[in-house]
């Protein structure tokens, strides 16, 4: 598990547009943080310099009690779920959940018990050998949930995971995010344009507006205010 700082963490890209204006929070060890609002407002951003997929402009990133603002993104201990979920076609459900593992350099007997323990969880069992174009989208979410999982992060990143699914599918995968979440007790960023996945996921919401912090709250202060 981790915590996450935020001081002052500041995006302003090449061409001179601050996407992310100076932001300041803490996450806390095994909370559920989702960060909602607008598209364009910053959200991606902000989680991919946590992820350390984008430099930081200014101010400084601590996970756990480490400053990472130039620590390599592998070497982080985060692992990231996004939208389109970034799979290898070419691969089965299999190889995809070990994939990041084999990059460590694993032993084989060991990625192969994460990975059948990872597919227990998330229902994936018979479909081990399935290429991912034989599989639901809720089925493909649930493996690049699985190689999350495996590498046995202490912080979950999530980006808009769920927006490619039907109505149905996503609430239904909103409860098994947050069940899984809760069982390995992992702390998570949640990036969603979605109030609902906001009010029903988040621990803590923060609100972003225009690159700024609107709002930081508990679902029910943000959403029920008089
Ligand atoms: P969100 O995730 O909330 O939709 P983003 O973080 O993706 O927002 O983008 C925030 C703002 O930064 C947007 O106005 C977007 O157009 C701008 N932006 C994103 N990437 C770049 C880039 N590489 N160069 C310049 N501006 C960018
Ligand atoms: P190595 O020792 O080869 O550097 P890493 O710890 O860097 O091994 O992990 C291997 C790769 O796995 C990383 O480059 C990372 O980008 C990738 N990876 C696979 N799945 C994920 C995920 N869900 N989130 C983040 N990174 C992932």
């Amino acid at each position: 598990m981790a915590t996450v700082t935020l001081d002052q963490l500041r995006k302003v890209y090449p061409n001179g547009f601050e996407a992310v204006k100076p932001c300041s929070f803490r996450i806390e060890d095994g909370e559920f943080l989702v960060l909602v609002g607008p598209s364009g407002c910053g959200k991606s951003t902000l989680l991919r310099m946590v992820a350390g997929l984008e430099e930081i402009t200014e101010g400084e990133l601590s996970i756990g009690e480490r400053v990472v603002n130039t620590v390599d993104p592998a070497d982080r201990d985060i692992a990231m779920v996004f939208q389109n979920y970034a799979l290898y076609p070419h691969m089965t459900v299999r190889k995809n959940i070990g994939y990041g593992l084999k990059n460590r350099r694993t032993p084989a007997a060991e990625i192969a018990a994460k990975v059948e323990e990872a597919a227990r969880m998330l229902n994936l069992t018979d479909y081990l050998d399935r290429k991912p174009a034989q599989l639901s989208g809720g089925q493909r979410q649930r493996v690049a949930m699985g190689r999350a999982i495996v590498r046995d992060p202490a912080l979950f990143l999530f980006d808009e995971p769920l927006s490619n699914l039907d109505a149905k599918l996503r609430n239904q995968m909103r409860i098994e995010i947050k069940a899984l979440q809760r069982r390995l007790g992992v702390t998570a960023i949640y990036v969603t344009h979605d109030q609902v996945e906001a009010m029903t996921m988040a621990d803590r919401i923060v609100v972003l507006n225009c690159g700024r912090i609107e709002q930081i709250g508990t679902p029910s202060e943000i959403y029920h205010q008089p």
